[in-house]
């Protein structure tokens, strides 16, 4: 596995103003690349339009599958946002999700600052921190 993850500063800003432009629901999209580098950010819509949870519209994600076949890319990480809550793995994100190998990003609206981490999830279902350069 990595140990970083590479994303261009308009690729964190495109992730942070679209969890702001939904707020304060969640947003969710998700992320093309190769290896450890983003190449391309995919807002999706979030089917549940919920402050706390988030499940990607189906439609959407498959137009974005096929862009990044387009590209010659994979896709490498998920986004969503806690709208009120840390940037860190909700009970939630720990229960629902189940995405060993892909880059996992959370915005943070709850602070002063929106604030952007990434993690990685072992085959054993435990997240791990992983720096964003
Ligand atoms: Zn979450």
């Amino acid at each position: 596995m990595c140990d970083s993850v590479v994303v261009a500063p308009s690729f964190l800003e495109r992730m942070i103003s679209h969890a702001q432009s939904t707020f304060p629901l969640e947003c969710c999209g998700v992320l093309g690349g190769k290896k450890s580098v983003v190449t391309s950010v995919y807002p999706l819509t979030n089917d549940l339009a919920s402050p706390t949870q988030y499940f990607a519209n189906p439609k959407e994600m498959f137009q974005a599958a096929r862009k990044m076949r387009e590209k010659s890319e994979n896709m490498i990480g998920i986004y969503h946002s806690h709208p009120h809550g840390p940037s860190t793995p909700s009970l939630t994100d720990q229960e629902k999700n189940y995405y060993p190998g892909l880059f996992y990003f959370i915005i943070s609206l709850a602070e002063a600052e929106p604030v952007v981490r990434c993690f990685v999830m072992s085959e054993q279902g435990i997240f791990s921190p992983i720096p964003i350069v």
